[in-house]
């Protein structure tokens, strides 16, 4: 397994990052948690539930958690919440949308297991829908809906310090989305609209950073805008070759193809390998899904 910790923002924020090293996988893909003053973003996956144990074990006096926030009840962020409750007593939050997902546990695909772990054990978690203060009350965090990545998901929002803890609402391409054939459903449209919310509710921030899980940390609002204008080329050049094709006279998985040859030349390797559910063709169909937009 691979591990590793990053001090962020004067040591004030830890990142753990957690990453399975199968053999299968081509390359590592991490997941993040962050722990600020005994507030606990995110809990890991359940693949690395053994070196999870560790790192709290670690932590001295001062890191102790004091509680645990997940922001949605994908297995890579909640993977650690049913053992961190149950073996070290620490009280698991977050809103209402994800109680009941976690309160189920989840078991998914194989390409998944091999990634993140074998299953989501459940637990049992508290609804908290008023801001988060920490341990010494140092900071305080406001809850942020952004949907689109998962119905469920939010991120956390410190204003005074300039800090966004978005977990997956901020990827680093748009290349391909998961799709009606997974349990996880994205959608571009809302993808699009939360990066637009948290554009517009961090106006003024000119030393906003933005945390994500796995995907590193973002300097600035601007990468917002920029997030933004590739999902709108993405969303025209998707409109233009559906006319095109359809005035053309051709329709239904052949339209689709035609799109995906034109916009990607083909469709991605992991798209074999997770049987359809993460695909350039899932984007495509969430695009065209997507009519009315300022953009077009
Ligand atoms: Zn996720």
């Amino acid at each position: 397994m691979v591990v590793r910790i990053t001090y962020h923002c004067n040591q004030e924020i830890l990142e753990w990052q957690w990453a399975s090293d199968s053999e299968i996988m081509p390359y590592p893909y991490f997941t993040s948690c962050y722990l600020i003053d005994g507030l606990l973003i995110d809990s890991g996956a359940p693949g690395g539930e053994n070196d999870f144990r560790e790192f709290v074990k670690s932590l001295n006096h001062d890191q102790m958690i004091e509680k645990c926030f997940i922001t949605h009840a994908h297995e890579d962020h909640a993977g650690g919440a049913h053992m961190l409750n149950k073996e070290f007593g620490i009280p698991i939050y977050t809103s209402n949308k994800t109680i009941d997902l976690l309160k189920k546990g989840n078991t998914y695909p194989e390409y998944r297991q091999i990634a993140w772990g074998s299953k989501l054990l459940p637990v049992n978690a508290e609804l908290i829908d008023k801001p988060i203060i920490t341990k010494s009350k140092k900071y305080k965090f406001e809850i942020l809906p952004m949907l689109g990545h998962a119905p469920e998901l939010v991120a956390l929002l410190e204003i005074k310090e300039q800090w966004a803890f978005v977990a997956d609402a901020v990827q680093p391409k748009y290349k391909m989305i998961f799709g009606k054939n997974s349990d996880i459903q994205e959608d571009i449209s809302q993808i699009y609209q939360s990066l637009s919310d948290l554009y517009d509710i961090t106006e003024g921030m000119d030393h906003l950073i933005i945390f994500s899980a796995g995907n590193g940390v973002m300097q600035g609002r601007d990468i917002l805008i920029e997030k933004m204008e590739e999902i709108e080329k993405l969303h025209i050049k998707v409109h233009n070759y559906n006319k095109q094709f359809q005035e053309e006279g051709i329709s239904g998985k052949k339209l689709i193809r035609k799109i995906l040859k034109k916009l990607f030349g083909r469709e991605s390797i992991i798209s074999q390998l997770t049987q359809g559910d993460l695909s350039r063709e899932n984007l495509i169909i969430s695009l065209l899904k997507w009519k009315k937009n300022k953009c077009l």
